[in-house]
């Protein structure tokens, strides 16, 4: 077994002598217990704050530690009911080729239903972050106007996609041109604004010529100021993810904004609410049978971004926190 392990807590971004790789035995499985192959590893942005020590809604990864990840691979031994070799399951197995894993923890996935790894990005965590988060919290209403940032990602292309569904005006911002092309020409955006540009601002505020009545926040900093002034009266903004700021050390320099912020809150009767994706869980089946039809259908549409290997899972995992992914960050561990 192959596997990379924390080895020491990151400053700011994180580095590749942050990570270190080992080899370890494979064991055979205990009861209940299942021994997988893993084939494809998911990178996903919460990863930077598994290997940082501040409070979160979920315990750190140790020093010396395997990296916390989902993954999707093969059953090669089991001594659990209902899972044989060859099964292909879902579950958190780590950053590493060999996983042990209690099947109660796992999804046997259909490979002639959609391609495995979409059990990663569209229709598994990612995806359900979108779903969930658009309705329950958004809940965008036809002819509103929805924005939302990390646009050309599982999370972002899918809310925006999903906003179209529903009759909205979709804005998306993400970094590049391309991106931007992407966006609008092949997942049908209205508009897409490079959050790089100078007069960001200015183009956002062009692109929402009725304001802003969903903001689904990814990023927070530069994106989040120049949403704010642009949100109607009434707004509803899910927050689930702040990007822009996984890497930071410090508040940036005054003046503090707070009471600029919650007066905005007040007078407009803005609702922020955060949500992390399993506070829906109950919503999975609903969520898997609307957007799994979609996807078969053609009206939703998904893109992958795939590195070859596990050793170099470090280095995609840096980029993906700079938005050097164009798609779901996939790993390829084994074929
Ligand atoms: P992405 O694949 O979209 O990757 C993150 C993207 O963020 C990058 O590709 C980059 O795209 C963009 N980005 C990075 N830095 C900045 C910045 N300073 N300003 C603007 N954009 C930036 O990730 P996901 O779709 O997997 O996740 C999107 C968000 O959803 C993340 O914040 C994540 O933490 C959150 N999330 C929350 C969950 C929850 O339960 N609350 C569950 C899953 C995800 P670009 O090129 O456009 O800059």
């Amino acid at each position: 077994n192959r596997r990379i392990v924390l080895a020491s807590r990151p400053e700011g971004e994180p580095r590749p002598e942050n990570f270190r790789a080992e080899t370890a035995p494979v064991d055979a499985p205990g009861p209940g217990q299942v021994l997988v192959r893993v084939q494809w590893l998911s990178l996903d942005p919460y990863m930077r704050g598994r290997m940082s020590a501040a409070r979160s809604y979920v315990k750190p990864v140790g020093i010396g530690e395997v990296m916390a990840g989902g993954g999707v691979g093969e059953v090669l031994a089991s001594n659990a009911p209902g899972l044989a070799p060859g099964d292909i399951v879902m579950g958190y197995f780590g950053w590493q080729t060999h996983a042990m894993a209690d099947a109660a923890g796992l999804r046997k996935l259909d490979p002639a239903e959609a391609p495995v790894q979409t059990a990663l990005g569209i229709l598994g965590m990612p995806g359900m972050t979108a779903w969930t988060g658009l309705h329950n919290i958004g809940q965008p209403k036809p002819g509103e106007t929805v924005v939302v940032a990390a646009a050309a990602g599982p999370v972002g292309s899918l809310v925006g996609q999903i906003a179209r569904l529903r009759g909205c005006r979709a804005v998306g911002i993400a970094g590049g041109a391309e991106k931007g092309r992407y966006l609008v020409d092949e997942l049908g955006f209205d508009a897409a604004v490079d959050h790089r540009d100078p007069d960001m601002a200015g183009k956002l505020a062009a692109a929402c010529p009725k304001g802003i009545d969903v903001y689904f926040e990814n990023v927070g900093g530069t994106v989040w100021d120049a949403v704010l002034p642009l949100l109607n009266d009434f707004a509803r903004v899910p927050v689930c993810g702040l990007v822009a700021a996984y890497n930071m050390t410090e508040l940036p320099p005054g003046p503090d904004r707070t009471p600029a912020l919650m007066r905005a809150i007040l007078v407009r009767r803005l609702t922020l609410r955060g949500f992390i994706v399993w506070d829906f869980n109950a919503q999975e089946e609903a969520f898997r049978q609307e957007v799994g039809a979609w996807l078969r259908e053609g009206r939703v549409k998904h893109r992958e971004d795939v590195t070859e290997g596990l050793e170099n899972a470090p280095e995609a995992l840096i980029g993906l926190l700079k938005g050097r992914n164009f798609g779901k960050a996939l790993v390829r561990v084994a074929r």
